[in-house]
């Protein structure tokens, strides 16, 4: 890769199911000479990079503009890669992973020496999931090493969901990307941190807080959303700001959904250039009304699917503001309610009780 980070960026695409064994070796072989290779988890694209070479780590962080004080995930292919990446692995991390494994969920274990300092940001522990996706696991095993990835957008950007995304964001920046098309889950994986007791949830994701329970009664979920930089070395990856759409975006959160939705039609009357997304059922509340639509579907699934697109359309479309509900908090509303509320970066309107 050009270290001037001006580099052709190719995409090709990859049947998702049954990824073409030559393409996928010739992204294995960037990988494997430091490289950066994008690609699609069933979470969210990731921007990929053998996480066994320093060099390599910073030039995500580069491509990015990511801050070196937010530690990437390091992907494995199968569990017995695990000892590469982590040491001391407590049992309980084997019972998670072998329940939700592979899957949406990120355990934070202590490192492995072999990890490159950059890529924890300097702590003692890591992050390792294992990817639920014919792509993403062909390509760990043609690498033969295991890949640090975080999700393949700039910086506080919404994730991609499409390869589309990861150009919008990243081309010219990176080396390859592999176009599995649309990802499934569309909300990023759960994490895990088992080096605390007890231990934490610290982003909720594919894996919801009530599953994660079952097997770990004790797991706690405070969350922390940081409103600067300053503190961010304690709590790596908990600014408020993230995945924002350039369009300002307004949360209303009210006991019941229609109190809300009432709300952001008051707020809508005799405002142009808004944007709103909404579940399907709520949609057509606003047809009429002057904004920009985007549905999100008829269950939370759906909605987890279509958030970061919506956003990007949204956007696309130009409009100044985006308004939004704040989403029930369970099963992965929680994960999305953590998304739109850092989407917002804590833009919330509290509606009365009608
Ligand atoms: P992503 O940006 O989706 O790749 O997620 C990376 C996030 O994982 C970071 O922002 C942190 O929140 C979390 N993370 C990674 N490594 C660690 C670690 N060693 N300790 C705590 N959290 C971590
Ligand atoms: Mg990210």
């Amino acid at each position: 890769m050009d270290k001037t980070n001006q580099t052709a960026t190719s995409c090709i695409r990859v049947d998702a199911l049954k990824p073409d064994r030559t393409i996928v070796d010739r992204a294995g072989e960037i990988i494997r000479d430091g490289g950066l290779v994008a690609f699609p988890t069933e979470t969210v694209y990731g921007l990929g990079a053998n996480a066994l070479d320093s060099a390599a780590v910073d030039r995500i962080f580069l491509a990015k503009g990511r801050p070196a004080n937010d530690p990437l995930i390091v992907h494995i292919a199968a569990l017995d890669q695990l000892s590469l990446v982590a040491s001391d692995v407590p049992d309980i991390a084997l019972e998670l992973f072998e329940r939700f494994s592979p899957g949406p969920l990120t355990l934070v274990l202590a490192k492995q020496r072999a990890i490159p300092a950059a890529l924890t940001a300097g702590l003692a522990t890591v992050a390792a999931r294992m990817p639920d996706h014919a792509i993403a696991k062909a390509l760990i095993d043609a690498a033969g090493v295991p890949i640090a990835a975080p999700s393949a957008n700039t910086f506080s950007r919404p994730s991609p969901t499409r390869a589309q995304h990861v150009l919008d964001d990243l081309q010219g920046r990176i080396d390859m990307v592999l176009d599995g098309g649309q990802t499934v889950i569309g909300l990023e994986s759960s994490i895990v941190d088992l080096s605390c007791d007890p231990p934490q949830l610290l982003r909720p994701g594919g894996v919801s807080l009530e599953d994660l329970r079952a097997p770990l009664p004790e797991l706690q979920y405070q969350p922390q959303y940081l409103h600067d930089d300053s503190a961010a070395a304690s709590a790596p990856g908990s600014l408020l700001r993230h995945y924002s759409p350039r369009a300002r975006l307004l949360l209303f959160r009210a006991e019941i959904d229609a109190d809300a939705t009432a709300a952001m039609r008051a707020y809508i009357s005799g405002q142009s250039n808004l944007g709103v997304i909404a579940m399907d059922a709520e949609a057509k509340q606003f047809l009429r009304t002057g904004a920009e639509i985007e549905c999100l579907g008829r269950n939370l699934e759906e909605a987890g699917y279509r958030l970061f697109a919506a956003l990007r359309a949204l956007d696309e479309r130009g409009v100044e503001e985006i308004l939004a509900r704040y989403p029930e908090r369970h099963g992965l509303g929680l994960a999305l309610g953590d998304r739109l509320l850092r989407a917002s970066a804590g833009h919330v309107i509290d509606v009365p009780k009608s």
